[in-house]
């Protein structure tokens, strides 16, 4: 393979301009989960364009897509997240200036992660043509990796039962190989109603579906000292009443739950239940749950990871230009203090 290493290396520098372009797209459009409508269709068109074929709207959500090249075994998946955060925005500069109007952001930096596996995808198209080897290369579009877990769907709906290998990368501040597996999570969205009365006049004919939710936070930061270590609860209430002098009928919170041994993630999940169905005997109110989402870790794989290491040292580290340089010394300055060396880029490091 030795002989490819230099048509992969002017592929990339190729892809440099087309791949900054879609990236910034990608970043400035910043679409939350499940509604990366344009960011979809601009990386369908980059793989379109390449040869691929494409099939779009799959496992029932419109911006899932399979693009595909090629015949035969091995298949190969790479994954393509595109979706943004909500609540964040940040223009594409290296201090912190949030966009006018938008209330969602890269702060994941997805924009990379979509366009970085659209590349990789249509790298190994050109490899397999040029080589004039049997295998198919798909690239998967795979809506709402943030809380949404658009891929467990596809997996369901079996798209990928012929798959021998998936393969995806994130953007993160070591230039590595990883092998890390990742947290299990699972969230689900109590919902507890009470009875609604006005707050001054009649308070006692009121039972407040707000005080659930309090008494299920109260109780679930209780749990913390009684749960592993290196667990994860974390909760946003998404509806806590209309007014002051209103006991309110309705309240919702919105609950996630991590650990990497998937059997411990659930057994906490269980106890928050637990939880949940406490608070709402002891205030009066009732709580229903709808699960958002159930995902399990990362499953590490070592002779993948060892194949994924030779590999980027083939390509070797990433050397800024100029104007790259400077953005990255004005970014770097913003982030106090961290273990990162500014320059650590231009080396693969090892491993982990
Ligand atoms: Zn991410």
């Amino acid at each position: 393979m030795v002989s490819a290493d230099g048509a992969v290396l002017e592929f990339i520098e190729g892809r440099r301009v087309a791949d900054r372009a879609v990236a910034l797209q990608l970043w400035n459009w910043a679409e939350v989960g499940y509604q990366e409508e344009q960011s979809s269709i601009r990386l369908q068109k980059e793989l379109r364009e390449a040869g691929f074929s494409i099939k779009a709207g799959v496992a029932g959500m419109p911006t899932a897509f399979i693009a595909e090249y090629g015949s035969g075994k091995p298949v190969i998946a790479i994954l393509a997240e595109m979706d943004a955060l909500p609540g964040v925005s940040q223009a594409a500069v290296p201090e912190r200036l949030p966009l006018r109007g938008r209330i969602s952001g890269h702060a994941c930096r997805h924009h990379l992660f979509g366009t970085g596996s659209t590349s990789a995808g249509i790298a190994i198209k050109n490899w397999l043509a040029a080589n004039r080897r049997s295998g198919t290369i798909r690239v998967y579009g795979t809506p709402a990796e943030e809380g949404g877990a658009g891929k467990s769907y596809m997996v369901r709906e079996g798209l990928f039962s012929d798959v021998d290998v998936a393969l995806h990368w994130h953007a993160v501040d070591r230039n590595a190989g990883t092998n890390e597996p990742t947290l299990a999570n699972k969230s689900a969205k109590f919902r507890f109603s009470g009875i609604a009365a006005h707050a001054a006049a009649s308070p006692e004919r009121g039972r407040s579906a707000l005080d659930g939710v309090e008494a299920m936070n109260f109780m679930a930061n209780l749990m913390r000292e009684h749960v592993p270590e290196d667990a994860r609860m974390h909760y946003i209430i998404t509806r806590g009443g209309d007014a002051p002098n209103v006991v309110p009928e309705f309240a919702e919170v919105f609950y996630y739950v991590r650990h990497r041994n998937p059997v411990v993630m659930a057994e906490i999940f269980d106890r928050l239940i637990a939880v949940s169905e406490a608070a709402a005997m002891g205030t009066g109110t009732t709580v229903k749950h709808e699960l958002i989402h159930d995902a399990y870790s990362l499953l590490p794989n070592d002779v993948f990871a060892a194949a994924v290491d030779v590999n980027l040292r083939r390509v070797g580290g990433v050397n800024y230009d100029a104007i790259e340089q400077a953005f990255a010394e004005k970014l770097f300055a913003t982030l106090g203090k961290t273990d990162v060396v500014l320059g650590s880029e231009r080396e693969v490091q090892p491993i982990g």
